[in-house]
């Protein structure tokens, strides 16, 4: 609560205090325009908006993270700013990809608008961070937003944290997020040549209809690719997912609980066997961490899900097989619930499941046999003139298997990537030249492994040659990705 008999410069500091403790998406938006209200700062003014917002709060706790962002922003990629000092940018999506896109755009010095549909952030499962993505989070000041994060030996978060971890840090940097805005899709520039690109969305009304960018992002998600992108599907042998999350109360014995940080089956065999002859539960793998909730994600062998009643009616079909029809809530419940016990050697006492956006048990089941990836990261369209440069990002650029943590470590790689992208569009280069050295680039992402990315992770920017060892930018030609410069027939 703000006191009555604080100083003007106390109530600024009261209010950033509540702004970087938020704990919901929502709590974040109206904390953040409070303090800017309360600066008179205007949060559209977003070349200049990070400076005023640092030189009007001279308070300590501001500093360290301004001391960190500064650092950060310091880095001779971003030139200060004036690569993209031109540059509009709309990206779609704020799960923790396109957020991270935004905060590298915006160092650029690019105007950035980030499109969301939902209007909270609900996802508590959590996602393993390799130790360049920990290393890249502290310095960007997740410390600071999230007093929990990565502690000690942890190397995980909540998708809901680090959304919330992002969702601070690109509104300081003068990033506009609107959430409960549905992106339909692209509307091309109109015949009399006074509008450029923009987005048809839902609420038609809402002003971010009319902004005008040349660079868009898509960063949706699952399997939200917009139009024009091919996408391979990977079909590999059945393997079906189960994520379930249980109430944390951080109570002594909870603490004590050790996780497991993906309990591979060939490594332990006498585990899983036990589980399968005492409790008829038969596991690939299982991964406990523990966040805001106890979170598992394992990967269950269809016989058992059968035996279990978990599955009713078997069919070779992942999809059918896995239909919300063919799925019996209380025995996959019971599933998860004996798996998590069996695993923790029913050592985590009164575990009750936490609810989901909808209030019931947190306990899904996913199908991880078929594979997503794009064809390719980049495109160009050109309408009337006006070129469009378009890249994915994050799942829809490349779909993560959960159990290996790939999501944020590819996800944010791929961030990286296309922020120098954008930064060789903002400085001039030639369209198939951006496009060929993306791709170039892109050819490598689905290989990458903690164990093959340069390990000097203080020097990672996002010049892809800090964090891929001979990387080669032009193992693509610009004549080979002609296929990716969609531009209008002129006859
Ligand atoms: P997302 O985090 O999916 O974000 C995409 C965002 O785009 C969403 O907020 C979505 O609402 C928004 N969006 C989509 N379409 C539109 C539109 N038309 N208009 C406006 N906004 C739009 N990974 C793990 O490692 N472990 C897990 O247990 C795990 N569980 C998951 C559970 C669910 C339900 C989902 C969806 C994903 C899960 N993942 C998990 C994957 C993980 O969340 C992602 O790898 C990670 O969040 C990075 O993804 P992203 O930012 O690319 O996409």
């Amino acid at each position: 609560k703000l006191s009555t008999s604080s100083t003007l410069g106390n109530q600024a500091h009261a209010l950033f205090d509540r702004f970087v403790a938020s704990q919901t998406c929502k709590e974040v938006q109206q904390n953040f325009a409070e303090l800017c209200h309360h600066l008179q700062l205007d949060s559209q003014d977003y070349h200049h908006f990070y400076n005023k917002l640092k030189e009007k709060l001279n308070y300590w706790k501001a500093k360290e993270l301004w001391q960190k962002i500064d650092k950060r922003a310091s880095h001779p990629d971003y030139e200060q700013g004036k690569p993209c000092a031109k540059t509009k940018c709309l990206v779609l999506g704020a799960g923790p990809c396109g957020l991270r896109t935004a905060v590298e755009l915006a160092l650029l010095g690019a105007q950035v608008v980030v499109l969301e549909k939902r209007t909270s952030f609900s996802r508590n499962n959590v996602l393993h961070l390799w130790p360049y993505t920990i290393r890249d989070l502290r310095n960007l000041g997740a410390k600071k937003f999230y007093g929990r994060f990565c502690s000690g030996s942890l190397d995980h978060i909540s998708i809901r944290q680090l959304q919330l971890i992002l969702l601070k840090l690109v509104l300081l940097l003068g990033v506009e997020v609107h959430t409960g805005v549905n992106f339909k899709g692209l509307l091309e520039p109109q015949a009399s040549g006074s509008t450029g690109w923009r987005a048809l969305v839902h609420p038609e009304s809402h002003p971010a209809a009319s902004y005008q960018f040349d660079v868009f992002i898509s960063a949706g998600g699952g399997r939200f690719v917009p139009d024009g992108f091919k996408i391979k599907e990977l079909r590999g042998k059945l393997a079906i997912g189960i994520t379930a999350n249980f109430t944390n109360r951080r109570t002594a014995a909870e603490t004590q609980v050790a996780e497991i940080s993906g309990v591979a089956r060939i490594y332990n065999q006498k585990f899983f066997q036990q589980l399968h002859t005492e409790m008829g539960i038969d596991l690939e793998n299982i991964v406990y961490y523990k966040d805001d909730t106890h979170y598992f994600v394992m990967t269950a062998k269809k016989n058992s899900l059968l035996k279990k009643g978990v599955i009713k009616q078997d069919s070779s079909d992942a999809e059918q097989l896995l239909a919300q029809a063919n799925v019996d809530q209380e025995a996959l419940l019971q599933y998860a619930y004996d798996a998590a016990q069996f695993s923790t050697s029913h050592k985590l006492p009164d575990l009750e499941f936490a609810l989901n956006h909808v209030g019931k048990p947190d306990v899904a089941m996913f199908d991880f046999t078929c594979m997503h990836r794009a064809e390719y990261a980049s495109l160009v369209r050109e309408r009337r003139g006006k070129k469009l440069l378009i890249g994915l990002v994050g799942d829809c650029l490349v779909e993560p298997f959960w159990p290996l943590g790939t999501g944020i470590a590819r996800g944010f790689l791929a961030a990286f990537d296309t922020a120098w992208m954008v930064r060789n569009w903002g400085k001039g280069v030639t369209h198939l030249q951006v496009l060929a050295e993306r791709e170039s680039v892109y050819q490598l992402l689905s290989q990458t492994t903690p164990e093959n990315t340069s390990k000097n992770y203080p020097a990672y920017s996002i010049d892809p040659s800090t964090r891929y060892p001979n990387v080669n930018l032009s193992s693509i030609k610009p004549k080979q990705v002609r296929h990716l410069y969609d531009v209008e027939d002129k006859s």
